[in-house]
């Protein structure tokens, strides 16, 4: 019986299950990490790959299941754990992870930014998503779906929508529609205190998204901050770039 708690809504088209293998492209000599395998109806064409395979699965029941089915697959390690606390870098070699998983929804913007944390040792990311997270991550200046997540994503990787999936698709089906992203890490990440600046002042602008970036950013960065960082102040936080955020985040005092 699948359980709510734990966001499962397992896949059972096999048409939808081979796009997204085919998406990913899995070689001999990559290593994949899934997060969230379920039954493993995933991980075992990704196996097939002949690729290198970790599984994380918080649900213990699960992952009893996938030692069963999987005994003796010589390139699979099962760890039973929670991939919000899971560190990338106990699994990681020399070869970067290619992460992957249909994601539960309940907890996948915290879990993409703890990805997002990682992106030192992660290759690329294909997920299925809410449809709706997926516009969000893929969305640019202007666009209907522009926000934090948008902006956020943007300064760590490239984010693609590849296709959609209907609720008809998955056991129990889900109320919305999803759809698979593919996320690849830009060559240079971010340090941690630029992320740090670039988040405040994103979360200023958009917590306040109806009001002009003056007022909305009253507090942390003056007019004169604004007009140093060429930016409008009558302007609103959907309006601006990525490029945009970073200028006005090194006007902020250290
Ligand atoms: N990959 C399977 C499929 O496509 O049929 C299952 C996908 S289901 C949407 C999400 C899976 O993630 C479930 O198996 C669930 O138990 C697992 N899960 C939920 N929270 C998790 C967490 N914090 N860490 C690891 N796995 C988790």
């Amino acid at each position: 019986i699948p359980r709510k708690r734990f966001g499962q809504n397992f896949l059972r088209d096999h048409c939808v299950i081979r796009e997204i293998v085919a998406a990913i492209g899995p070689r001999l000599s990559d290593r994949l990490l899934e997060i969230g395998p379920g039954e493993g109806v995933l991980t075992r064409e990704l196996l097939q790959s002949g690729a290198h395979l970790d599984v994380i699965e918080l649900d213990r029941d699960l992952v009893a299941a996938l030692q069963q089915r999987f005994a003796g697959a010589g390139r699979l390690r099962i760890h039973a754990g929670d991939a919000l606390k899971f560190d990338l870098r106990t699994i990681a070699s020399e070869a970067r992870l290619r992460v992957v998983g249909n994601l539960p929804y309940n907890i996948s913007t915290p879990l993409l930014f703890r990805l997002f944390e990682q992106l030192d040792v992660i290759e690329d990311m294909h997920f299925m998503l809410q449809k709706e997270v997926v516009d969000r991550l893929c969305a640019g200046a202007g666009d209907d779906d522009y926000g934090r997540l948008s902006v956020m994503a943007a300064l760590y990787c490239q984010a693609q929508h590849l296709f959609n999936v209907g609720p008809e698709c998955f056991y129990p089906r889900p109320r919305v529609v999803s759809a698979v992203v593919r996320l690849v890490p830009h060559t240079v990440l971010p340090d941690a205190g630029l992320v740090k600046q670039v988040s405040a002042v994103v979360a200023a602008a958009f917590g306040q998204r109806r009001k002009t970036l003056r007022n909305a950013l009253k507090g942390l960065l003056d007019e004169s901050a604004l007009a140093r960082a060429g930016i409008d102040p009558r302007a609103r936080a959907e309006e601006l770039s990525l490029a945009d955020y970073v200028g006005l985040s090194r006007q902020l005092h250290p």
